[in-house]
């Protein structure tokens, strides 16, 4: 039996990926808090771009249009 490793995404941490996963148990944590707070953030300010969305967050825009890209936000 073989397991793949691979490199996180985000921290560069060697880890065991599951389920095609990019991110290291401890980032796909964090990016899923974020993710629920952008989430949040658009029920209360429904109709904003991903840089409005990216200032007002002080998140990177590459993260929003990431969510965007993978179908987990709706661009408005
Ligand atoms: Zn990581």
């Amino acid at each position: 039996m073989t397991s793949d490793l691979g490199n996180c995404k985000q921290c560069g941490r060697l880890f065991v990926i599951k389920h095609d996963a990019a991110l290291c148990f401890e980032c796909s944590a964090e990016h899923h808090k974020k993710l629920l707070a952008v989430r949040k953030h658009l029920r209360d300010h429904p109709g904003q771009t991903a840089a409005e969305i990216s200032a007002a967050m002080d998140l990177s825009l590459d993260f929003i249009l990431g969510l965007i890209r993978q179908g987990i936000l709706v661009a408005s």
